[in-house]
């Protein structure tokens, strides 16, 4: 606090976010829970509807309810996956560290939605390139799922005709993804709340989309198991810029418990 030009004092601000905790390992457990036994019967209807649809004996709407029952499982089947993703990572199971070069990983991330951009008619690409030839030390999988996610919201909360631009860039405290759209933008209220488990943005264009609102934890817990972190900027009716930091090494302990490694490389961490 500044009077007269001169310092008077300090104010400490202290918020108990305990409550907010609690909440957040009570939503873990419960889609550790539920997700397992989800999975087997959806696997099952999915199979028999797939089979049915081959019947010869059916007409054309009894086919057309059937490809709609197809479609149904497999929007509640990708949320079951995406509830075993985020328990798998936030319980830091199997996390497997590699060296990792995060231009390949920009590369099979717009491989894989080129076709979903293209139906938009929205122009995907890296943006040319400052060098980013530094290897980050990460699980590529998973990495590759964090940028996945993030540019397939780019994708779906960009209107037609619209551009998302991927940029990998240097920094000090590590590998920084860009992913940058000129979509609808996020109000200001739900910027805050949008990593959160669940949540969704309230605006009638975000939810105009299907979603569950689990994507963007995925990207969260993804960050901070490598010891990152992911935030963003947005403008509404502007576009969105996401932001996911991943340090170009990991702790030795951690590197050890997660990957095993051989007892050389154990050694030379030491
Ligand atoms: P979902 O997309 O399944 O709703 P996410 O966790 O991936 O869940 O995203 C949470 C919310 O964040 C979305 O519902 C949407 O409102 C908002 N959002 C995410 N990415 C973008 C983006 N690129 N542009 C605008 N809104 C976004």
């Amino acid at each position: 606090m500044i009077a007269d030009g001169r310092p008077v004092g300090r104010v400490c601000v202290l918020r108990d976010v305990t409550h907010f905790k609690e909440l957040d390992a009570l939503k873990s457990e419960f889609v550790s829970t539920v997700s397992h036994d989800l999975r087997s019967p959806l696997t099952l209807v999915r199979g028999y509807a797939t089979m049915l649809r081959m019947s010869s004996e059916l007409n054309e709407e009894q086919k057309g309810y059937i490809t709609k029952i197809v479609v149904g499982v497999e929007s509640m089947t990708r949320l079951v996956n995406n509830l075993l993703d985020l328990g798998r990572i936030e319980a830091g199971i199997g996390l497997q560290i590699d060296k990792v070069q995060a231009m390949e990983v920009a590369e099979a991330v717009i491989g894989a939605l080129q076709l979903q951009a293209k139906q938009k008619n929205i122009s995907l690409g890296v943006e040319p390139q400052e060098k980013t030839a530094r290897l980050i030390e990460a699980d590529r999988a998973l990495l590759q799922q964090a940028l996945f996610n993030l540019v397939e919201n780019a994708l779906k909360y960009t209107p037609k005709g619209g551009q998302v631009r991927i940029s990998l860039k240097e920094r000090q405290q590590g590998l920084l993804f860009v992913v940058q759209d000129n979509g609808i933008g996020i109000a200001p209220l739900d910027q805050p709340r949008l990593f959160e488990k669940f949540y969704r943005g309230r605006q009638r264009e975000a939810r105009a989309q299907r979603g569950s609102g689990l994507g963007l934890a995925i990207v969260r817990s993804i960050a901070e198991r490598h010891g990152g972190k992911a935030w963003l900027e947005s403008q509404l009716g502007q576009g969105s810029t996401f932001f996911l930091l991943i340090p170009y090494e990991q702790a030795i302990g951690r590197k050890i418990a997660l990957s095993g490694g051989s007892e050389k490389e154990k050694a030379s961490w030491r």
